[in-house]
């Protein structure tokens, strides 16, 4: 197993490469290391090392790990999605009560899988009003595209989407398809397993 550090470096250098294809800038894409399953010790080299922007899955989870390694590591900002109107309410409160507003990415269930997370793209704009109503700051849209398929055609449909509501913020491509999603304009990319190693 590589060091972190040493990952770190091979994926910023796959996305600047990336980029460069896209003729967009490198720093354009900010990497967010999806750090669900891995403890404090495998997450405090990654910072160490520079990384400032993580993601978990799961609310649990992340309030387990994370208010120590924030404490000591203030600059770490945790990546936040929102996948229901049934959310909205709960999270415009928590936010009004730690007095700090986090841009959330809206998570589109872009390819209608029946198991997957994120609201149907015939109910975006509902939620994205609801959002906006309840005063939720949308960082963009962000995705996972079916597994087993080419992913290309469904981080073209998010752009277009997050386009045609005026949003900027794209966060789509994971460890095996990063460098599309940065050629298709993800502003944002979500690496776990090319940083962390397999989960366990
Ligand atoms: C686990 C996960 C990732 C990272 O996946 P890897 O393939 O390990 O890079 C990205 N986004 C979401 C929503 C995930 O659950």
């Amino acid at each position: 197993m590589e060091e972190p550090a040493t990952l770190l470096a091979d994926v910023q250098r796959r996305i600047a490469a990336a980029a460069k294809v896209a003729r967009r800038k490198p720093a354009d894409i900010t990497l967010v290391a999806i750090s669900k399953t891995h403890g404090p010790e495998r997450i405090a080299p990654l910072i160490a090392a520079g990384q400032r922007v993580f993601g978990e899955n799961r609310v649990q989870e992340a309030q387990a790990k994370w208010p120590a390694l924030r404490e000591q590591h203030p600059d770490v900002a945790l990546h936040h999605s929102l996948d229901r109107a049934s959310l909205v309410a709960g999270l415009a409160r928590a936010m009004d009560k730690a007095a700090r507003q986090v841009p959330c990415f809206v998570q589109v269930n872009i390819g209608a899988e029946e198991q997957k997370g994120g609201c149907a793209i015939a109910d975006l704009p509902m939620l994205l009003a609801e959002a906006r109503a309840a005063a939720i700051p949308l960082a963009g849209l962000m995705c996972v595209p079916p597994l087993e398929l080419e992913p290309a055609p469904y981080f073209a449909l998010l752009a277009k989407l997050a386009d045609d509501h005026g949003l900027t913020g794209l966060s789509m491509g994971m460890s095996d398809d990063f460098e599309t999603a940065v050629m298709l304009g993800a502003t944002h990319v979500r690496v776990g397993s090319a940083l962390f190693g397999a989960r366990g």
